[in-house]
């Protein structure tokens, strides 16, 4: 895998696994953008089917797949509620405004939700000064540094609210797999009351590269076209589909080691310090620590991991985080536990 270096930056940093490997290598492809691929189109059918819904597109990154659905489901000029602490509004370079001509309305949430009525208050008025609320976007765990996972009743509330004044319903599920793991449900269970959705293929997954793109057949439709537009059409991209597969197949069923091990962490890090932690989140792979609660600058905090070969990701001057995926054992978390207790100590 990284060698010595333990990497708990992200569950991006995942490496291919040696089933992905043999199975790229062994994939019968064709021309995907000509609709001849035949990994591509086992890995459609096979999304379509885990989240219950009419169809999937492949994409190369969960990116594009949020770039290519809000540009599939929306107008020049509309608006769209999203997350203060969303990927869409914060690392997507500006895309939803540069490639699809929208404005973002960010809301504020707490402890991962929305309240109500704040999004009810978000929702425009139909008037001839209005812009237009065209979609809801959920993201599932929500929060790039928190990775909390929202339960179906709270989907199901949002969508309801969204649907009553004719909005659709968007969920960016990078890692709805953890978050249905995390919840002993399915992802079709979760999804259920979304109208389109992404998951990505390339966290904990594991999966070299890719996201679907999953929803009804007109929206896949319409995305496949956009996605064009926006040159994301692939060739030969079975043998990318094909890791892509044993992704959807085999990883998602071995999320919740990763939860064990982030809680794990969570509870070590706690019994060094009971301020770096906040034990009231839900927790799935994803592990916040508040250096400064504690008077503490996390810089050199960092630098003193790294020189052990040890990696995180620092957010700001207080805070950092920590990932656990399937290159982390619970060796390698016990390893970093130790490191950190003679680091802080
Ligand atoms: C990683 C991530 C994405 C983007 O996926 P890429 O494949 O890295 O482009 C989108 N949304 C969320 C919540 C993510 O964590």
């Amino acid at each position: 895998m990284n060698g010595k270096i333990l990497d708990f930056r992200s569950d991006t940093v995942t490496q291919p696994t040696d089933a992905m490997r043999a199975a790229m290598a062994a994939a019968v492809v064709g021309d995907d953008i000509m609709g001849e691929d035949p990994t591509v189109a086992r890995l459609e059918a096979l999304a379509a089917a885990r989240f219950g819904k009419e169809a999937a597109l492949f994409l190369i990154s969960g990116t594009m797949a949020n770039q290519v659905a809000v540009m599939a489901l929306t107008q020049l000029g509309d608006e769209i509620i999203v997350g203060e602490e969303s990927h869409l509004f914060n690392l997507e370079a500006g895309g939803i405004a540069g490639l699809s001509g929208v404005q973002a309305r960010p809301l504020r949430s707490e402890a991962g939700r929305f309240d109500a009525g704040a999004v009810r208050r978000a929702i425009r008025p139909r008037g001839v000064q209005s812009p237009l609320s065209r979609l809801l976007c959920l993201e599932n765990t929500y929060d790039l540094h928190r990775g909390i996972p929202l339960p179906a009743d709270y989907l199901q509330a949002m969508a309801d609210l969204a649907h009553e004044r004719d909005l659709r319903v968007y969920l960016d599920g990078a890692r709805i797999f953890n978050a249905a793991v995390s919840q002993n449900t399915t992802v079709a269970a979760l999804c259920a009351p979304i109208d389109a959705l992404q998951c990505c293929l390339c966290k904990g997954l594991a999966a070299p590269v890719g996201a679907m793109l999953i929803g009804s057949r007109a929206f896949i439709d319409r995305a496949r076209w956009v996605r064009q537009r926006l040159g994301g059409g692939m060739r030969q991209a079975g043998h990318m589909a094909a890791a892509g597969i044993v992704a959807l197949e085999t990883m998602s069923l071995r999320l919740g080691e990763d939860h064990d091990n982030a809680r794990h962490l969570a509870e070590g890090l706690a019994g060094i310090d009971a301020r770096l932690v906040d034990p009231s989140l839900p927790r799935t792979n994803v592990v916040q620590i508040d250096f400064g609660a504690s008077g503490r600058d996390a810089t050199p905090i960092v630098a003193a991991l790294q020189a052990r070969q040890i990696r995180i990701r620092q957010i700001d001057a207080a805070r950092c985080r920590m990932v656990t995926h399937w290159g982390i054992d619970r060796d390698a978390v016990d390893t970093a536990l130790a490191a950190l207790r003679e680091i802080l100590c």
